[in-house]
């Protein structure tokens, strides 16, 4: 164990037409080795382009990126372009929603899981082809053997996530990123994808980053939960503590806005009011106060004008005392 990817301090903006996008604005966080991080947040909250930008996957010519990137002691921010070519696909690989962003049309499924362990691993064309099957079998894609040399459109689509699973899991990566890879999936495909990749992770070991706005998905998944809002990381803690305690009002909003699994009547979806902020002009104080119906117990201006932020021994960013927090979520949000 041991902290192996560590972020500080992370500020990422994006050049456009209109001004200057701060999609990310000081996270800091930090993952060990063989755990799952479970990010969550609406559309544009930064949880994308934070995992994009660990991979140097950003376009340095109308992107800022500020702060440190430490995997396993490598600075990434500072990384060349070359040093992050040997660790993609290698050491840090990723998935994605779409398996076709990953899988080419005209390469067999087989030559495409084969290429990276051909890359970084110098194995043989033969090696790594054997490998590409076996690693097919690994992902539950029967007869492996005859289907390596199928292309992506021959398979189904739950068949393209496994595949780009095999792909992603080639080199045994000691980070994977997944970015809703089960989102476009219908719910017993998603189930399997799930249950696929929580063992593969027994197996290899892997420190996984699962991106998604599902509360559910990160319930199955994760070990600890992050949940971002407007670029910034307003809550985080294990996943037992953020799910059966949340401290941070939007957290209890994206909550409430879960289908109860449990309750019989599947009590109504209770959606946040109000839409993420523009990261062209972010609300002052804290992002989220144009749409929090708390900001009067917290009193005076403070919302609008000061930024609650996460400081290490304080696992959510709001200006309401711990007191109240508990008060507030035990007495209103829970019985809802
Ligand atoms: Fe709401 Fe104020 Fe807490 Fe922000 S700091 S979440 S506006 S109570
Ligand atoms: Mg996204």
């Amino acid at each position: 164990a041991g902290t192996f990817l560590s972020v500080r301090d992370l500020h990422v903006s994006f050049r456009t037409e209109d001004g200057i996008v701060r999609a990310v604005d000081g996270l800091s966080f930090d993952l060990e080795r063989g755990r799952t991080l479970g990010i969550v947040g609406e559309s544009g909250s930064g949880k994308s382009v934070t995992n994009l930008t660990i991979l140097g996957l950003h376009n340095p010519m109308f992107t800022s990126v500020e702060g440190e990137i430490l995997l396993d002691g490598q600075e990434l921010t500072t990384a060349k372009e070359s040093e992050l070519e040997r660790l993609r696909g290698n050491k840090v690989a990723m998935i994605f929603q779409d398996p076709l962003t990953a899988l080419s049309p005209y390469y067999t499924v087989g030559r495409q899981i084969a290429e990276p362990y051909m890359k970084h691993r110098g194995a043989s064309k033969k090696e790594a082809w054997d490998r590409a099957v076996e690693m097919l079998g690994k992902v539950g894609i029967p007869h492996p053997k005859e289907r390596a040399k199928d292309y992506p459109h021959q398979f189904s689509g739950g068949m393209r996530q496994r595949a780009m699973i095999a792909m992603a899991l080639v080199c045994d990566p000691d980070l994977l990123i997944a970015d809703e890879p089960t989102t476009a999936l219908d719910v017993t495909v998603q189930a399997q994808i799930l249950d696929l990749l929580k063992d593969l992770q027994q197996e290899f070991g892997s420190a996984i980053i699962f991106i998604t706005h599902d509360l559910g998905v990160i319930a199955e998944m994760a070990d600890d939960i992050m949940v971002m809002y407007a670029g910034g990381a307003i809550e985080r803690g294990t996943a037992r503590d953020v799910l059966r305690a949340p401290q941070h009002p939007y957290t209890w909003g994206l909550l409430n806005s879960m289908p109860r699994i449990n309750s019989d009547l599947g009590a109504p979806l209770a959606p946040i009011p109000g839409s993420p902020p523009s990261l062209l002009k972010p609300p002052s104080g804290c992002r989220f106060h144009p749409r929090c119906t708390f900001q009067d117990r917290v009193g005076g201006n403070r919302c609008a004008s000061e930024r609650p932020l996460l400081a290490p021994d304080r696992a959510s960013a709001c200006h309401l005392t711990a007191e109240q927090k508990q008060t507030i979520f035990i007495e209103e949000i829970k019985p809802r």
